[in-house]
């Protein structure tokens, strides 16, 4: 169809060329179809026929993915308009999928974790020996946001724990329009511990305190301070349990062990503050037992 245009646009075409181009562009089964839909007159298609004759070109630069002006994802379409043809665009299946998944996307934050545990599901999660995790996890989600106590997922080392946690953030974003902080602990530890000054220190807390849901990954495989626990952990969990927002956690460590480690202080023995940062957890997040085996080789 370039021809058309080209000749179209070739001021010098005689007469008789531009009534073999009108003829050929009716005849276009999309253009003719169009015209037998919206019964136009002859005076209306001659009115139409520079916008049918774009219109061609636009379908042919879409059709071999080659958007002109408008992206990819728009193709386009013939509407009528004021009594004559015109080109509109529309937003293509494929678009519209992709805009959503980007919505997705955006509700998962992932601080210090790997862009695969993007698009993950608990539909698609290999239930193994994990089929009690997963329909806890899938009560959760179809109960969200009745239910505010979160999980305390723990177990072996590859088990899939964060991975679980992920499929669950991930539907959380997919079905209930949700946005989850998935964070791995040991590592935010760290970056609060290097860019200290008051002012970080505090916009980091804050940034994380107050998030719709928070998923805790790998607590316990930090390296553990009182200081960690008592002005990190305490101030998230504290203003968590206030605001009874969603919070979960994943471990190698059950609570028992875990309290424990937190009991490790200054002046040695803490216990006392130990039960409180554990009182506010077990408030927080229900605990359960992952069993399986390694997946990571
Ligand atoms: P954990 O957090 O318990 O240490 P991960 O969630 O990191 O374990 O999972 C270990 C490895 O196994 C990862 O590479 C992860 O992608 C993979 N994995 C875990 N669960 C599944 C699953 N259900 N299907 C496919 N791969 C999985
Ligand atoms: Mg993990």
């Amino acid at each position: 169809m370039k021809p058309v245009n080209d000749a179209m646009n070739n001021r010098t075409s005689s007469r008789f060329d531009y009534q073999s181009l009108v003829n050929e562009i009716v005849r276009d089964p999309e253009v003719a179809a169009f015209i037998e839909e919206h019964q136009l007159n002859a005076e209306e298609i001659k009115r139409s026929i520079s916008n049918f004759s774009q219109f061609i070109s636009e379908r042919e630069l879409y059709q071999r993915g080659q958007g002109s002006y408008l992206s990819k994802g728009y193709q386009p379409i013939l509407i009528m308009n004021q009594g004559y043809a015109d080109v509109s665009y529309k937003e293509t299946t494929e678009l519209i999928a992709a805009e959503r998944a980007k919505e997705i996307r955006n509700r998962v934050h992932l601080l210090n974790l790997p862009n695969s545990l993007r698009g993950i599901s608990l539909q698609d999660v290999d239930p193994d020996d994990r089929w009690g995790t997963i329909q806890e996890l899938t009560r959760y989600l179809l109960n969200y946001p009745q239910d505010s106590k979160g999980f305390y997922l723990y177990g072996d080392f590859g088990i899939g724990k964060t991975y679980l946690l992920a499929a669950l953030a991930n539907d959380l974003a997919r079905h209930k329009e949700v946005e989850t902080t998935l964070l791995h602990f040991p590592t935010f530890v760290l970056d609060l511990k290097n860019g200290f000054d008051e002012k970080t220190y505090h916009r980091q807390l804050n940034q994380v305190k107050g998030v719709p849901v928070l998923m805790i990954d790998d607590i316990g495989a930090e390296v553990f301070t009182p200081w960690l626990r008592d002005e990190v952990l305490q101030i998230i969990l504290q203003h968590r349990m206030q605001e009874r927002l969603p919070t979960f956690f994943s471990s190698n460590l059950s609570f028992d062990e875990l309290q424990v480690r937190m009991a490790q202080g200054r002046a040695g023995d803490e216990t006392w503050q130990a039960t409180r940062i554990m009182e506010r957890m077990r408030f927080l997040a229900k605990e359960i037992h992952v069993p399986g085996q390694n997946r990571r080789n």
